[in-house]
């Protein structure tokens, strides 16, 4: 089962208070399955919103930042626990390897590149975990289109693109990692 879950999204908050309200529903979903949340570390944004939703819970949050980051995004200082890493490399490789998992929250520059890095990684086998996003309000849509233009003009291998899970309800997204993880499991154990 899936006990550590790494979520990327905004150091901004977006234009729409339904980007807020998704980061609330991915936290009550992720206490209620008894799931630690690993991210960037930041109080600001719906990094923020996420882990202040986690918290006020009763979950358990991981943070880790970088120290040049950590005036800027101004690191949330009431983290179950909070590792202050000395490059966004360091960053990027510890939430990896931390977490049993990846989901992209709607966000920026940041947010997409760590979800593209963990889907190239998956592409190249140095993983094999679930990475999806949550569409809320159909704010990957974009992406995903991109992602099938690749594939149709073969630049992207079928397997590959659909490694990229994707629902619009929290309890959908994890119901599907729960699904894609089983298999590896039972792989792993024989
Ligand atoms: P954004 O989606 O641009 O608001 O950024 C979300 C988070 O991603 C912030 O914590 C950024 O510091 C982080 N971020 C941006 N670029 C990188 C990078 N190259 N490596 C790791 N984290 C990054």
């Amino acid at each position: 089962m899936l006990r550590r879950i790494c979520v990327y999204c905004g150091s901004r908050p977006g234009g729409d208070a339904a980007y807020r309200a998704a980061a609330e529903d991915l936290a009550a979903e992720f206490v209620e399955r008894d799931i630690m949340l690993v991210y960037g570390g930041a109080s600001i944004g719906t990094m923020g919103a996420l882990a202040d939703a986690v918290l006020a819970r009763g979950g358990y949050v991981h943070g880790v930042i970088p120290k040049m980051l950590l005036e800027k995004e101004i690191a949330h200082e009431g983290l179950t626990e909070l590792h202050v890493v000395t490059s966004m490399h360091e960053r990027k490789s510890m939430m990896a390897a931390l977490a049993d998992g990846f989901i992209a929250l709607p966000g920026g520059l940041g947010t997409l590149e760590e979800l593209v890095e963990m889907l190239t990684w998956g592409q190249l086998h140095f993983h094999n975990k679930p990475c999806g996003v949550l569409n809320v309000r159909g704010y990957f849509n974009k992406l995903l289109e991109l992602l099938d233009h690749m594939r149709d003009e073969d630049f992207l291998r079928a397997d590959n693109r659909s490694m990229l899970l994707c629902d619009d309800n929290p309890a959908g997204l994890l119901n599907q990692f729960d699904l894609y993880a089983a298999p590896h499991v039972e792989k792993w154990q024989d």
